[in-house]
């Protein structure tokens, strides 16, 4: 069964192993590895790796710079042949249940051989093994997805990051993170910080993945920490991360038994108001409140200075007054005693 994580995986892979040519081209002006006889395999591009206990939330996406061609002198001497053999039967066969899974099984079983032993691994591995993600089982990766923001392989002393960033302009790395939504991003790659000369944005609307980046020859962060440093603190910010994403489904089923859902609506959990939300709303009450009290005041106040100054009027005016209002209740006394006569004629119509 692919899950729904695997399959936005695999609709990216597509994207990347059927690189049309254009791309390829300008990649190989960059500085990208061109196929060429004994050089087998460099038209492919690569997208990497998700692992099979890789879970979206919990799950680490880690990221490198670019595949270098050297792949054979690593300590898995099957890992280049066999990933270019299922990346060639992949595109061959186009997209199908049977050939995604069978391209995405090898891609599981080299890199889970694979991975661990190359020596960029080093700084990731200190990280994931402070998070706690290595202890639980020999095969350390399979809950980790790796991925190079360069697609194509490069022959070394290339400016890898020239590449890296005309590569990134087709194969943005937000849509790795939009795929497979990490609890956190792992980058050895210096410049690689959200808004730099390489990554426009590491942000994709699905996901709030945590993202750390260092400098993968030395090991230290933006601010220059050491290794040893910054790692205590991102793994910590990690599990935490990782914690919290378990919490979340229980605390989503309290929310939906204490509203009732309305028929055919989807379902809309009420967020917790933030700390200076509430504040705020405190606030508005109280001026509401303080502006009510105000606008009473000044009511009482002009109605007792008008009976004042009607007191203080003279007695002439008084007098005057009452006259006046003699007479007008006199005449409304007529119009209602004219009205009354009259009603009963209207009836007996
Ligand atoms: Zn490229």
């Amino acid at each position: 069964m692919t899950t729904p994580t695997e399959a936005r995986w695999l609709d990216y892979a597509w994207r990347v192993a059927t690189c049309g040519p254009a791309h390829r081209a300008r990649c190989e002006l960059q500085g990208g590895a061109s196929a060429r006889p004994g050089e087998e395999g460099n038209e492919l591009r690569w997208p990497g790796y998700i692992g099979r206990d890789y879970q979206e939330g919990t799950g680490v996406l880690c990221v490198g710079h670019v595949h270098g061609t050297n792949w054979n002198d690593r300590a898995d001497s099957m890992a280049r042949p066999r990933l270019e053999a299922a990346l060639r039967e992949w595109i061959a066969s186009r997209r199908s249940d049977v050939a995604d899974r069978t391209y995405l099984e090898t891609v599981r079983d080299v890199f889970e051989r694979w991975l661990p032993s190359w020596r960029r691994w080093g700084h990731f591995r200190v990280v994931l093994d402070k998070v706690g993600m290595l202890e639980a089982h020999d095969l350390s990766v399979r809950e980790i997805a790796w991925t190079n923001l360069a697609k194509c392989r490069a022959p070394r002393g290339v400016n890898n990051e020239r590449l890296t960033a005309f590569c990134q302009r087709d194969y943005p790395i937000e849509e790795v993170v939009e795929a497979i939504r990490p609890a956190a991003v792992l980058t050895c790659v210096k410049n690689a910080y959200e808004g730099g000369s390489i990554v426009r944005t590491w942000r994709a609307p699905s996901a709030d993945s945590l993202v750390f980046t260092w400098d993968g020859r030395r090991g230290t962060d933006r601010a220059g920490r050491k290794l040893r440093i910054w790692a205590e603190e991102a793994a910590s910010r990690i599990a935490e991360r990782r914690a919290s994403h378990h919490e979340e489904p229980a605390r989503k089923e309290r929310l939906n038994k204490m509203i009732p859902t309305p028929p055919d609506q989807p379902m809309l959990p009420i967020p917790p108001l933030m700390p200076d939300e509430a504040e705020r709303e405190r606030r508005s009450a109280a001026a509401k409140k303080a502006a009510t009290t105000k606008r009473r005041r000044a009511a009482a106040k002009k109605a007792a200075t008008t009976k004042r100054r009607s007191a203080a009027g003279t007695k002439a005016a008084l007098t005057k007054r009452r006259k006046a209002a003699g007479k007008k209740a006199a005449a409304t006394r007529r119009a209602s005693a004219t009205k009354t006569k009259k009603k009963p004629a209207k009836k007996s119509r």
